[in-house]
């Protein structure tokens, strides 16, 4: 038994002397007014992406796929946390019908307007509180057609009945609704159900196939967090080839039925790459790695979680340790903001390059680099530093930006830069970072002030000499 101490019940008398008004109302004052998130992050090259009021925890994405019309039906659950007293919130949907939405299974008001899908919770959300939102949807899905970024067909691209998706920088929000910005990464079940003999492939690991007969569900799971425009699923008629595994990793490739002979002979070495990667940067950031081939032509390659997507004419080996590098730098740490895209691809462009000194020798390594130097210089490529919406992967941020690295290791020297890498993953990895970020880490790791020297190979327009 527990007594009620003697102030306690001094208070208790006053309450009916007095009434406790006095005392209850302050406490209403203080309770939290209900607002509804913003329709964006306030990203400084895509104010709309993302939103703001709440932390996606987990996506699962259950969807039927009709291969051979390209229509799409099914649901998405999102298990979220609200970061604020919430009373709306935003996805990120373009295209697409949706049927309903309900939110801790109450069914709520939503209303469409271009990519923002705004949902008016029955009951408002404390701060802090999970809820699980329900959305179920359909229809046949676009690729994001973006002007200045004519390259890549963003998002759910569906061709010769094989469907691949590609959405960097915006296009996740072309199949489900998302919180559609690095900022708000979040692990991912993926169950997706086909006819028969389609194949699907997508991120993490393939953890259950269901046979119904005419149909089958292949169950995805991508278990360390992940930036929407990583997110991807290829439908088609592939071969799963399955290699060594390389530092407790499987190595699980999709090939065109016809290519698998050539293809294997390509990326045969892939376990080799991550084993010198994950010695140089750290472990390996998750379970799985393979790519998937397209049957045609795309021009580009992409570094989506865990299985990075190529087109044939990419199949190189400079291309294959561009996209795994990703997977350390891109992937696991990620850039914050759009604007700051030499983040992932300066840091893949230079491990790539490390690659080949690693098999070539640290004189191929200078004179390449060198031969890059004058190439950029004589062009007058600008600064990849902050970069606009046409420039996101211009040759500045690959090449200037893997500049920014080898200055940064010609002037500290190779053991301080090899610490710097190691400290700059270990801190940021599953997170997101920005340039800041790096130079601080820099700074820290060589115990010098580099801000001056880093800003000029970043933001000066000229490039600055070679450090000796
Ligand atoms: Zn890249």
């Amino acid at each position: 038994m527990k007594r009620l101490p003697v102030l306690l019940a001094f208070l208790w008398l006053a309450c009916i002397l007095v009434g406790c008004r006095p005392i209850v109302a302050p406490l209403d004052d203080a309770a939290p007014a209900f607002l509804p998130g913003e329709a964006g992050v306030g990203d400084p090259v895509f104010p709309l992406l993302g939103n703001s009021g709440y932390d996606v925890l987990h996506y699962t994405l259950d969807l039927n796929v009709d291969v051979q019309r390209n229509v799409i039906s099914g649901s998405a659950t999102i298990l979220a946390e609200a970061t604020q007293p919430l009373s709306a919130f935003n996805l990120d949907l373009l295209g697409m019908t949706v049927e309903t939405v309900t939110v801790n299974e109450a069914p709520t008001i939503f209303v469409r307007d271009g990519q923002e899908l705004t949902i008016t919770l029955t009951e408002p959300l404390e701060a802090r509180a999970p809820f699980t939102t329900v959305v179920v949807y359909g229809g046949a899905p676009e690729a994001l057609a973006d002007p200045e970024l004519d390259f890549i067909s963003q998002g759910w691209n569906w061709r010769d009945e094989t469907v691949f998706v590609v959405s960097e920088p915006a296009g996740a929000m072309t199949w489900y609704p998302v919180n559609n910005h690095p900022t708000d990464k979040a692990t991912y079940t993926l169950r997706i159900t086909v006819d028969e003999p389609h194949v699907v492939a997508a991120n993490g690991v393939l953890v259950e196939e269901i046979d119904h007969g005419d149909q089958r569900t292949y169950i995805w799971e991508m278990a360390q967090p992940m930036a929407s425009y990583l997110t991807t699923v290829a439908i088609g008629d592939f071969v799963r080839v399955e290699t060594q595994a390389a530092e407790n990793v499987l190595i699980r490739h999709y090939f065109p039925t016809n290519e698998v002979e050539q293809l294997s002979r390509v990326f045969a070495n892939t376990g080799e790459m991550i084993a010198f990667y994950s010695d140089l940067i750290g472990e390996y950031p998750f379970d799985e790695y393979g790519v998937v081939v397209m049957p045609f032509a795309l021009g580009f390659a992409l570094e989506t979680q865990t299985l990075s997507v190529f087109g044939p004419e990419m199949t190189t080996e400079g291309v294959n340790a561009h996209e795994l590098a990703h997977q350390w730098f891109g992937n696991a740490v990620t850039l914050a903001r759009w604007d700051q895209t030499w983040l992932n691809e300066g840091f893949a462009t230079y491990l790539q390059r490390l690659w080949l000194e690693h098999k070539l020798g640290r004189e191929f390594l200078d004179k390449g680099m060198r031969q890059y130097y004058t190439m950029l210089a004589g062009a007058s490529a600008p600064p990849p530093g902050i970069v606009q919406e046409d420039s996101l992967f211009s040759i500045s941020v690959y090449e200037r930006g893997a500049w920014v690295l080898h200055a940064l290791r010609l002037k500290i020297g190779d053991e301080l830069f090899w610490e710097f890498l190691r400290t700059y993953y270990a801190r940021f990895k599953d997170g997101v970072v920005t340039t800041d970020d790096f130079i601080a880490t820099a700074n820290e790791v060589s115990g010098q002030d580099l801000t001056e020297f880093l800003n000029a190979w970043l933001y000066d327009v000229e490039m600055p000499p070679i450090p000796e």
